[in-house]
Order: C-alpha cells, then structure tokens, then sequence
C-alpha cells in the first residue's frame, strides 16, 4: 500500500459529505459572542454543542483572571513542568484540585487527552493488565496503547462483565487497573459506579474514573460521579479536564496515593510537552472557585437540561439515555443525523453530528450539550428548531432508553 492510499476512505466519505453540501466536523465559528451564542455560515447561532457546562469560558472572573496573568507571566511558560515549566499558579492549582477532592495529591497535565495518556502509560507497563469499560474516551484507549500494557475491554457500564474478567485473570486481578468515566460523552449515560466499586472489592485491582463531563456537573459539592454515588474513597484515582466545565484547557489526576508524586518523572505526556500557559491556570483557578462557591450553577445547569430533555422527549424523539447535560438525539441512519444537524444550523442551533466510527455500537446521533448559561428561551428555540424537523428523525412515542448499555 503506498503511504497515501490509507486516507482514500476518509477522503471519499468527506467528498460524499461535501457533495450533500454540509462541512460537520471542524466546523469554523466565524465569531463567538458569549458561551452560548456564535456565528457560523453568517448567521447567528445558539451553541449547543459545546461541553461548556458551566458556561464559565466568558465569566468576568475568569477573564479577569486569565487578563492578569497574561499581563503578569507572558503568553507561554515555554516549556515542560519538568524543566522551566512548573510556574506558581500551577503548583496552587494542583493543590486546590486535592483540596477540592479531599485527596492528598494532584498532577496538572496540559490537556485532559494527556492526563489519560500520562496517568495510564506511567502507571501501567508491559505484563500489567489495564480493563476499560468498551465506550471509554479515546485518550484512554491510546493510553492504554502507549503503556504497553495487556488491555481488556469489558462491555460498557456491565460490572458482571467486569467481574467475570478480572475473576478470570486470577492472581493478576489484584494489580490491575480498571478505567470508566463518570458520565460518557456520547449518549449521556453515567457509569454505575457503586457496583463497578462492589465488583472492584470483591476480586481487587485499582479503579481509575475519568470525570471529564461530571466534574462540576453532578455530586453534591460537584465532584463528579463518584461522589455522587458516595464511591469516592474506593477510587484510587480521578482524572478530569479543564475543557469542558472549567472553560480553559487542560487536565488533571488526583489521588491519594503517595506514589503520584514520582509517577510525574516517569509520564512522558508529562515530560515531553510544555505546560499549560499562566493564563489557562489563572482562569482554570478562578472557575474552580466559581464551581466551588456556586452550587446554583449546577441547579441551573440541571433545569436546562431537563427543559431540553423534556422538550425533546414531547416531540418525539428518542434519546440516549436519561435527562443530563449531554442529550443525545438518536437517528436511524447517517443521512437522518445529516439532515438534522444540518437543518439545525439553518434555525439557528448548533449541535455536534456523530456518527461512526466515533460512535458506540455504529450509531447515528446529534448531541446537544447544555450549558448552565442557556437562558430557558434558548431552550425552548432549541426545541423549536427540533419540532421543525420532526418528520426526518421522531417516533410517534419514545423507544425504550438506549443507554449505551452492552457490548460492542
Ligand atoms: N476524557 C473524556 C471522557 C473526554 O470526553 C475528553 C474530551 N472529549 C477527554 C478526556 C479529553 O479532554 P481534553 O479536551 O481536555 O483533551
């Protein structure tokens, strides 16, 4: 195979969408006005497919924040946390997080790709056995490549699954790390966590939950899923990301493990990248705080996203899983995510088109995420422009919740 000829699939799958007149993926917002608000194609947009839970990316404090560090340190710390990269606020920012936590310890990364690929390429190695939930991001799967170590997928959110696969590694079960997230990104659904914790007592291993799309989203102090499922002192490590409710980029593992400390000097995602620039940290500090003092903005958060679940359920549509941030949309075939993802931006409303292989099981979907900054008109527009193309994706009653749930 010459070295081109291995993008001809993708290339042809891009031309068809061309052909049908849409650009989905890498889609240029040509201005962004607020955390919910944008222009794409020239028209004016309500952002619904942004991750940006708390809406904290255009928070004055935030701003502020990023303004005066940026004024104070420069734009780039220029290099890594392990050379002249390690500036105050990072060391503030690691200790907040394991406060926040209740956890001894903490590592910032530079995004929250790089914490999965430098928490599990350093903790595991060959001979070790790492078992990843099947819907698992993709950071963790390339983490789990990069270790080196033996990896065995279980099906997702199936603890019996999980169980019977760690019974069958024997003595090995003890050592091994076991990785799920908190809530999964793609249908909304969250990782049963109490029985995954159950399962991980009775035959032993490590359990590693990334709270990418749960931290400052669920958990009485916002913690994510395992503190909502009073789990969190059996999980021997949390990762997480700036990027979604903190507004910034980034990522992090805290635990309380002593050992977190050296396994930095043994990260090559760690190692051999520069760190997060004085402004992300300041910014990614202040909305820490903000998540902290604010607990109204998950209850507004909440509503939001009981409003569009709601909405969208009444129209017709199936969905995902049950109501959180994250609505999934479900569609029987790539032409019917096609056409609503494209109608959308038409009334106004950008959501994210997904389809395989990005998808779990094959599916076809547009996700909407929602955002504590959403006014509930924004809502009820979302809804609108959905109720507007009812004829291409709606059942006349809703089909039993999805839920990611099964193998693939
Ligand atoms: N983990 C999960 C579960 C994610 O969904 C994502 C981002 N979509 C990441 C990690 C990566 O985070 P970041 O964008 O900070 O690299």
């Amino acid at each position: 195979m010459a070295l081109f000829d291995k993008f001809a699939r993708l290339a042809a799958a891009r031309r068809e969408l061309a052909r049908q007149g849409v650009v989905p993926f890498g889609v240029e917002v040509e201005r962004i006005h607020s955390a919910t608000e944008g222009e794409i194609g020239g028209r004016r947009v309500i952002l619904a497919g942004t991750n940006n839970y708390l809406g904290l990316s255009f928070d004055p404090d935030c701003i502020a924040a990023a303004r005066e560090a940026l004024c104070a340190e420069g734009t780039g710390t220029t290099g890594s946390r392990l050379a002249n990269g390690t500036f105050a606020g990072h060391l503030a920012l690691e200790r907040e997080l394991a406060d926040f936590y209740g956890r001894r310890g903490a590592i910032v990364f530079s995004t929250g790709y790089l914490a999965n690929l430098g928490m599990l390429s350093s903790l595991t190695a060959p001979g070790d056995v790492l078992l990843v939930d099947a819907d698992c991001h993709a950071s963790i799967y390339d983490g789990a490549r990069l270790s080196g170590a033996e990896m065995i997928r279980f099906r997702h959110n199936d603890p019996e699954d999980l169980r019977k696969r760690l019974l069958r590694l024997g003595a090995r079960a003890a050592d091994a790390v076991i990785v799920v997230e908190g809530i999964y990104s793609m249908l909304g659904d969250r990782a049963p966590l109490a029985e995954f914790a159950a399962v991980r007592r009775e035959c032993g291993g490590y359990l590693m939950v990334d709270e990418a799309h749960s931290l400052g989203v669920t958990g009485d102090r916002g913690r994510g899923v395992a503190e909502e499922a009073g789990v969190e002192s059996e999980v021997d490590f949390i990762v997480g990301t700036f990027s979604k409710s903190l507004g910034a980029t980034g990522g992090f593992c805290v635990s309380d493990r002593p050992e977190l400390e050296v396994l930095r000097y043994a990260s090559r995602p760690y190692v051999f990248t520069a760190s997060p620039s004085p402004s992300v940290i300041a910014s990614t500090r202040a909305a820490l705080s903000i998540l902290r003092q604010r607990p109204a903005l998950r209850r507004r958060l909440w509503a939001n996203a009981e409003r569009l679940y709601r909405g969208l359920e009444a129209l017709g549509f199936r969905l995902g899983a049950d109501p959180s941030p994250v609505v999934a949309v479900l569609l029987d075939t790539r032409e019917q995510a096609l056409a609503i993802w494209a109608g959308l931006i038409e009334r106004g409303v950008y959501v994210n088109l997904m389809i395989p292989p990005a998808t779990p099981k094959g599916r076809s979907l547009v996700r909407c995420s929602v955002s504590a900054a959403h006014e509930p008109e924004q809502i009820d527009a979302i809804c609108a422009a959905f109720a507007d193309l009812r004829g291409i994706g709606a059942a006349p009653s809703r089909a039993p919740a999805a839920g990611g749930r099964g193998g693939n």
